[in-house]
């Protein structure tokens, strides 16, 4: 008995499972064809979940950098700790999404 990678949630299963134990994909009667087009629409899907999420990132980062700047709050009121905290996590959330729709482009080649 081997360990495959389910080609719809990509979760380890044996190879003699005839159904995924995770999604319920089924794996008997998949041809190669079937497979790619899975794996293919699984990229698609993954790197649209990427973009949005580096685009909420992207949103959190610039709604803190120009609250910060544009409503001239006070330092060390609750307000500018909230905004630089927002422009913070979301200056680092976009890179680690960046990083990851890279790693996911380049293992799609
Ligand atoms: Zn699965």
């Amino acid at each position: 008995m081997a360990l495959i990678n389910c080609p719809s949630c990509n979760q380890k299963i044996s190879d003699k499972a005839a159904t995924c134990s995770h999604c319920g994909m089924q794996m008997q009667g998949l041809d190669k064809d079937k497979l790619a087009s899975i794996e293919r629409e699984n990229r698609i899907k993954t790197k649209q979940k990427l973009m949005n999420q580096s685009l909420y990132a992207l949103l959190l980062f610039c709604g803190g950098f120009l609250f910060l700047f544009l409503q001239d709050v006070a330092p060390g009121s609750w307000q500018y700790f909230t905004a630089i905290t927002c422009t913070i996590l979301g200056f680092i959330f976009y890179l680690i999404t960046r990083v990851r729709l890279i790693l996911a482009k380049r293992k799609s080649k």
